[in-house]
């Protein structure tokens, strides 16, 4: 496992501040509830040197739909927020590098919603410009919830526990990362990512009534598809499918898209490219500032807004 990165500052109470500066009392309800939402941001170094946030503006609006969903305070402006993730990105990124900022919002006061105040803070990680080698999955034996207990829909640490359970599960059986089935056991996503496969030519993943997270990287996977005349498909998605798929992908800010050569040890035959072609497409989109990746992109050297 990669050691995790202490960056030099980190964005908290509205400013960028020293890392260590950074403090919340233990009987915050968002440590002692574990109250936040939150949102894995990632901006690429861009041909022209400046550097572009993808869907920035979505992942704005999901945010906001996730504290809305928690009855959380959220009094962050578009304006506000898109200056304070450039600003993190610009203390902390280099040149020829990429960069993912964690922009969580936390519980800071506020006893069963009431008196309630929240705090946004922004966290910026350095990362490699490689792209994802293929990883093994598993189908882990832990279920995702539905959108009457603990809505997938709702992006909030509650809603990792299992995926950190799955991803445990994973590593003792060997699994880079693991599907996490619904209660119907049918697909819904592994902890972080969503999962893309191709059957005869069609590209197919499960909506979010399955218990999926509302993707941003899935809706830009499919808009190139459809650019292409590929065929695309959100349908629900049996597990033995995974396991004789022609070629599956994860897809997500962070995990990009990741290709996988196995399931529980089948072998993913391979014998399509569609998904490896979109992910080519994928990475000249986000770094060549394609108006459909939806990037908001400062150039940090001269300070103009592009
Ligand atoms: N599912 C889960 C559980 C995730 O954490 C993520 C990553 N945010 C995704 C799917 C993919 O979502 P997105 O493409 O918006 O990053």
């Amino acid at each position: 496992m990669a050691k995790l990165q202490k960056p030099e500052f980190i964005y908290f109470e509205r400013q960028i501040r020293p890392w260590d500066d950074a403090k919340i009392h233990v009987s915050a309800e968002a440590v002692f509830r574990g109250l936040n939402c939150f949102e894995g941001l990632k901006a690429y170094w861009q041909n022209d040197g400046s550097m572009g946030v993808v869907s920035l503006q979505r992942h704005y609006e999901r945010f906001k739909r996730s504290a809305k969903l928690l009855r959380m305070p959220f009094d962050y402006s578009w304006e506000e927020f898109e200056d304070a993730v450039h600003g993190i990105i610009k203390a902390l990124c280099r040149p020829e590098n990429n960069i993912w900022v964690r922009a969580t919002l936390y519980m800071m006061e506020g006893h069963w919603g009431e008196d309630q105040r929240t705090d946004l803070c922004l966290q910026a990680f350095q990362t490699s410009t490689d792209r994802p080698e293929p990883i093994t999955i598993g189908v882990s034996t832990w279920k995702r919830a539905e959108d009457n207990m603990l809505p997938p829909r709702i992006k909030t640490s509650s809603n990792y526990q299992v995926a950190r359970m799955a991803k445990i599960e994973g590593r003792e059986r060997g699994f880079s990362e693991m599907v996490i089935l619904n209660s119907k056991d049918r697909v819904a996503e592994t902890g972080g990512s969503c999962v893309l496969i191709v059957r005869d030519g069609v590209v197919a993943t499960p909506p979010a009534s399955e218990g999926v997270l509302e993707s941003i990287t899935v809706d830009l996977v499919e808009a190139l598809a459809r650019e292409r005349g590929i065929p695309f498909e959100r349908r629900p998605i049996d597990r033995t499918e995974l396991h004789i798929a022609e070629e599956i992908a994860l897809a997500g800010t962070l995990s990009e898209l990741t290709p996988v050569s196995a399931v529980d040890d089948y072998p993913v035959e391979g014998n399509s490219r569609i998904l490896s072609d979109l992910t080519d497409a994928y990475f000249e989109m986000v770094t060549e500032g394609h108006p459909m990746a939806g990037l908001s992109c400062r150039n940090y050297q001269d300070e103009s807004d592009t």
